[in-house]
């Protein structure tokens, strides 16, 4: 039978980095012990009063088909937390409750584009961006960034690709660069953003991921709350990946279309996993900067260890669990540093093309392993690009 154009395209095909991923995979199944810097998730596991919350609702029978829009309390806390965090005043009927931010990002790119409608994206970017846009039905455009520049979109590249559009997708605390946007940055992209008439839609599961000052949403830069969509998610601040639980944000009139979209798509989430979200973001910050601390450790530490060297660049990394390592002094593109890299030292590790043309020469380490093996891999990989480099 003949495939959907649609379903056929939803990637651009090809090699894209994630190969260096699946042979560390196999390497793994077969024995060999390779430390892992590639998936960002956690090295811990969902709290336990999180998982015993979730049991507790399931057993007291809420099991059965929740509200679709997300329960009340959820969504309640959920624009609690973003009015208390953002002070842009924010209410339940701005909420939607998704399975997971990725479902957030699809919803989102549904109520802002028309089939063949252009959908912008900052490049590095999150593996799924372009074939997300692909399957709202969107053409995915990427805005090109340099390393030199932090990989932050400049005001010419966004404004020429801005005509036309219809969308800008953009996400700080980034993935995968660790890149946080400042706030002039942010004030030209809503202003860029206004003055051709884009949706904007951020991305900011990484909110709670933040090493310098605080998480800035541009939602509350003036007049941007009606134009822009907020994806969120349990699955980085409460290392809750599995419970696919997050949210979009946005005007009302959005949000209860969005609605019906989810009524003929998942039909929500189920009511004992919203009850844990609930739960857990009712735990409030501390217990967040908890979940991020580890994080934060690590950043700190990788700092100290490639401050003693100049064979490998860290780009400035204020956020998430990722770090972006020029590696272009050896000679090599990401790619084949990643490949020498998992066959030399066991290290895994993402190749920065796998994330866009702009992160060439790079590679993204997660920092996703326990401290000691973390600060060890990284020494290693420091010492390897050296011996690459002499
Ligand atoms: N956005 C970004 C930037 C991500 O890194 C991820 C997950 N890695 C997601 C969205 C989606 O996360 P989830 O669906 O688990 O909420």
């Amino acid at each position: 039978m003949r495939h959907s154009q649609r379903i056929g395209g939803l990637t651009g095909g090809g090699s894209d980095g994630w190969d260096v991923f699946l042979k560390a995979r196999a390497m793994i199944a077969e024995g060999m012990p390779v430390t892992e810097l590639t998936i960002g998730e956690h090295d811990i596991r969902t709290a336990a009063p999180i998982l015993q919350e979730m049991h507790r609702s399931a057993l007291s029978g809420h099991t059965g088909y929740a509200a679709v829009p997300g329960t009340m309390d959820l969504r309640e806390t959920v624009a609690a937390r973003l009015t208390e965090r953002t002070g842009v005043p924010t209410t339940a009927d701005n909420v939607l409750i998704t399975p997971g931010g990725q479902a957030g990002l699809f919803a989102a790119h549904m109520a802002a584009c028309d089939p063949g409608d252009t959908g912008l994206y900052v490049d590095p970017y999150y593996a799924t961006y372009p074939g997300t846009l692909r399957a709202a039905g969107a053409v995915p455009r990427a805005i090109r960034t340099r390393a030199e520049d932090a990989f932050l979109p400049s005001e010419a590249a966004l404004r020429s690709a801005a005509k036309g559009a219809r969308s800008l997708l953009i996400n700080t605390p980034n993935n995968p660069t660790g890149v946080v946007y400042d706030t002039g940055t942010l004030q030209m992209i809503a202003d860029v953003c206004t003055d051709e008439d884009l949706w904007l839609i951020s991305d900011e599961v990484y909110d709670t991921q933040i090493w310098q000052g605080a998480h800035q949403s541009p939602r509350a830069l003036p007049g941007m709350a009606e134009r822009t969509l907020v994806v969120g998610s349990m699955s980085k601040s409460h290392a809750m990946t599995g419970s696919r639980c997050g949210w979009v944000v946005g005007p009302e009139a959005t949000i209860a279309r969005l609605i019906t979209l989810a009524t003929h798509t998942t039909y929500g989430v189920p009511g004992f996993i919203q009850d844990a979200s609930a739960f857990a973001l009712q735990q409030g910050a501390q217990f967040e900067a908890e979940i991020a601390a580890p994080f934060r450790r690590r950043n700190a530490r990788a700092a100290e260890i490639l401050a003693g060297q100049n064979t490998v660049g860290l780009v400035p990394a204020q956020g998430a669990m990722y770090l972006m390592l020029d590696v272009r002094a050896t000679g090599m593109t990401g790619e084949a540093f990643a490949y020498d890299l998992l066959e030399a030292e066991r290290i895994a590790v993402m190749p920065g093309e796998s994330f866009g043309a702009s992160a060439a020469g790079h590679i993204r380490v997660a920092m996703t392993v326990e401290d000691a093996a973390f600060e060890a891999a990284l020494g290693r990989l420091v010492a390897h690009a050296e011996r690459l480099a002499a």
